[in-house]
């Protein structure tokens, strides 16, 4: 696999200018919110080839989001073959099954969709077999108390919270949502920041709120997002894996 040549071809350049409005659109946001720091973006680079990944890095990026275990186990072997993976954190923000998380605790380096104590301790048991340091983990939160979408129900955070804290090789550093389709994301995300509130009282240490994609990035900063996830509107229509 070779490195493509970055700023100097047709993609980059289309990259780099969806990536700038997308900083823009941040910026504007966090001004009008009063912030003084703009929230962490993360690009989604699910769908996309590791040659994406190299474009995204060279444009400055230091966050991308996977999803899938086996593309983020492919891509990443990429990666490191090409350089850039020592630059980068890597999150995890899929579902994942617990026979997975072999691959997510040695490839990840924040896992954002923890929703269940057998899942947590899949994380550790596998990380602590990396010789890495802790997985750093949010707590997905149900904000549509559908199960099927993933995530647990707020009032069942803290005890999800207190199971993680107890394990070696992982840290509880926040929450995680996605708005409900459908819903106002400014009442969804308002909700968000309470959960993480709550959950801040006994886990000081807790204080990422990842929330936030192409189509809502605006409502989650107003409500004290410090990580966005970001795809579409930087990358493009994400194409069907082969
Ligand atoms: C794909 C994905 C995103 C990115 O969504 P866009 O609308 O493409 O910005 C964010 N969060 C999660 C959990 C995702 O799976």
């Amino acid at each position: 696999m070779t490195a493509p040549h970055a700023a100097s071809d047709d993609r980059t350049r289309e990259i780099a200018e969806a990536l700038t409005s997308v900083q823009e659109r941040i910026a504007a946001a966090t001004e009008g919110a009063g912030l003084a720091q703009p929230p962490t973006l993360v690009v989604v680079t699910k769908n996309f080839p590791a040659s994406d990944v190299v474009r995204v890095a060279d444009l400055g990026v230091r966050d991308v989001g996977e999803n899938k275990a086996q593309e983020l186990e492919a891509k990443f072997t990429d990666l490191v073959d090409l350089g850039v993976r020592s630059g980068l954190t890597v999150h995890f923000i899929g579902q994942l099954q617990t026979n997975k998380a072999g691959v997510v605790a040695a490839h990840a380096d924040v896992v954002h969709a923890v929703d269940r104590a057998k899942l947590a301790s899949a994380l550790d048991r596998r990380r602590a077999m990396t010789g890495l340091g802790r997985l750093r983990v949010l707590l997905q939160v149900s904000l549509d108390g559908d199960p099927r979408r993933g995530g647990v129900l707020p009032d069942q955070v803290g005890e999800l919270a207190d199971d993680v804290a107890g394990l070696a090789h992982l840290e509880v550093a926040g929450v995680m949502a996605v708005a409900p389709l459908g819903e106002d994301p400014d009442v969804a995300f308002e909700r968000l920041r309470e959960v993480s509130q709550s959950l801040q009282c006994d886990h000081p240490g807790a204080t990422w709120i990842s929330a936030g994609m192409s189509g809502d990035l605006e409502a989650a900063i107003r409500h004290g997002a410090t990580h966005l996830r970001v795809g579409t509107a930087i990358l493009g229509t994400r194409p069907s894996l082969r």
